[in-house]
């Protein structure tokens, strides 16, 4: 059986990122994933955006490591020349009633630190953004928008640099907690027995799963999988707006938004889709109910304008209907193995947060 000190199971971009925490903080480091490449699962399916950190209720994780990530992230953008753009944000307010909850959204986006929040009456929205519809708007200048797979490629440069390895066509397939560490059966083409001192489970959708794949580990803790699919729309020719556009949320998700490529492509979504099992084809049919979402705020959608795009499945650990849960960093201080780390629930904002949460692992685990 062969030693090493660190595992990371999952090389999307909380993987990564965590993988060069460790390393960097002088750790061995190996890095292993099931796919052929690093972010094929949820880090390449997602709005690729810089969120500010508005939602998130007041203390959570998720709000801490949105606002922490999100500077961090534009640092390290400048710093690797990842192409990004920090256009900012209209969440839109179209009926009194939802003008109302705008001042209740900036307070919480206040209360969690975000900077430069500003309610702007109908007649200003719309000098910035003349084909927007609305009653009344909230402006977040910090949002902004990265090239994803730029983003992972230099957090995976500089997790290299500091002697990371990263292996693919490589599951995690069990293992078994052990007085001497954990001890890990990897698949693949060429299936391997490992041990190491810590094993960060950074497997995304499949996290609980590979936590009840490891024998010793309490299942009581470990959450049931829930999948909430988000699917987008592309729309031909350039985008009608220069910033992205939110409506008021909607439980489970953040509303059918426009988002804009770092080509200037539009694209809208996600919507929320609760499925069972994960299946990433697009239902042409589910356009009708965007046309009704996106006409709210852009009257001028023409009909037929808009083609199905991809989809994306949030790693959702409760239920429909639930009240949102938080991202869980699971440590040993939870469920008593030391070298383990558990990463569940990581859904928007993740990408956001990596670099914030990837630095909070490794200084628990330090
Ligand atoms: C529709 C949608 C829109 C989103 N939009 C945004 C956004 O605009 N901004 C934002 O900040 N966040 C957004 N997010 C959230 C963000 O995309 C995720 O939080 C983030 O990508 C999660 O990264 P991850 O590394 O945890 O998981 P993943 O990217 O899913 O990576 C998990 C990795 O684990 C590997 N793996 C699985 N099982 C095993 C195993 N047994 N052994 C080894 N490897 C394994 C997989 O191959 C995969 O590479 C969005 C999410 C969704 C679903």
């Amino acid at each position: 059986m062969e030693d090493v000190d660190c595992v990371v199971a999952g090389a999307g971009v909380v993987g990564i990122a965590v993988a060069r925490a460790l390393a960097r903080a002088g750790r061995e480091v190996l890095v292993l994933d099931a796919a052929e490449g690093i972010g094929t699962e949820t880090s390449s399916r997602n709005s690729e955006v810089i969120h500010a950190g508005i939602y998130y209720p007041r203390g959570s994780l998720m709000a801490r490591f949105c606002v922490e990530g999100r500077r961090m992230l534009y640092a390290f953008c400048d710093a690797q020349g990842v192409p990004y753009n920090n256009c900012g944000k209209l969440i839109v307010a179209t009926s009194e009633a939802e003008a109302e909850g705008l001042a209740a959204i900036k307070a919480r986006a206040e209360a969690n630190g975000v900077e430069g929040m500003r309610l702007l009456p109908a007649t200003e929205a719309r000098a910035m953004e003349p084909n927007l519809a609305c009653t009344a708007a909230l402006l977040s200048p910090s949002t902004g928008i990265v090239d994803s797979h730029a983003y992972m490629l230099a957090l995976q440069g500089e997790a290299e640099e500091a002697g990371a390895m990263f292996v693919f066509h490589s599951p995690v397939t069990g293992g078994r907690v052990s007085e001497s560490g954990i001890e890990l059966a990897v698949g693949g083409a060429e299936p391997m027995a490992l041990r190491c001192r810590l094993l960060i489970n950074s497997a995304g959708l499949h996290a609980p799963a590979l936590a009840r794949g490891l024998a010793g580990m309490p299942s009581q803790l470990i959450p049931t999988p829930y999948y909430a699919k988000g699917n987008y729309f592309t729309l031909a020719g350039r985008s009608p707006f220069s910033r992205l556009i939110y409506p008021v949320p909607v439980p489970g998700g953040l509303g059918v938004h426009l988002t804009i490529d770092l080509g200037g492509q539009a694209r809208f979504g996600p919507d929320v889709e609760w499925i069972d099992s994960l299946d990433y084809t697009v239902d042409p049919s589910r356009a009708d109910s965007f046309y009704a979402a996106v006409r709210r705020y852009w009257p001028g959608l023409r009909d037929g304008s808009l083609q199905p795009g991809y989809a994306g499945i949030r790693p959702k650990i409760v239920p429909k209907g639930a009240p949102a849960q938080d991202f869980v960093v699971q440590t040993g201080a939870a469920h008593g193995i030391p070298g383990l780390v558990n990463l569940f629930g990581i859904e928007s904002p993740g990408l956001t947060a990596a670099i914030a949460l990837a630095g909070h692992v490794a200084e628990a685990v330090a």
